[in-house]
């Protein structure tokens, strides 16, 4: 697999904003935010898409995605709510071919998808 943008920033290539690292996974700001908080949250170990992740163990996906939930937590948007999303593919909307969640929020978002 050829090197993104993603893995360069979690090699320590390129700069980003992190906002919270483990072992597993590595949170940053978005580059262009399209809320008040946006954050980008990536896994350590790769995978190019949610489609992907379908070859992952269970146990993998559910650390994944409960540290998206962690991480929204620790903006403090729990209470507030917020939005996450997941592109895939072209016709999806992805732009970088590293799986990644945005983690939106910080201000009421209209609509279910803008
Ligand atoms: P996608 O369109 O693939 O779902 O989302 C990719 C996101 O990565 C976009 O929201 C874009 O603004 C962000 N992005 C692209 N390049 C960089 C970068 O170099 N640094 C950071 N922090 N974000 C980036």
């Amino acid at each position: 697999m050829s090197d993104t943008i993603f893995d360069k920033i979690l090699a320590g290539q390129i700069p980003a904003q992190i906002v919270y690292e483990d072992q597993d996974i590595l949170a940053f700001k978005d580059i262009s935010p399209q809320a008040k908080i946006h954050v980008l949250v990536i896994p350590k170990k790769k995978a190019r898409n949610l489609s992907e992740l379908q070859s992952w163990r269970a146990d993998e996906v559910g650390t994944f995605f409960q540290k998206v939930a962690a991480v929204a937590d620790k903006l403090g948007l729990a209470n507030s709510g917020y939005r996450t999303v997941l592109n895939t593919g072209r016709e999806g909307g992805q732009s970088v071919d590293y799986v990644h969640a945005h983690i939106l929020g910080g201000e009421s978002l209209s609509g279910h998808f803008a």
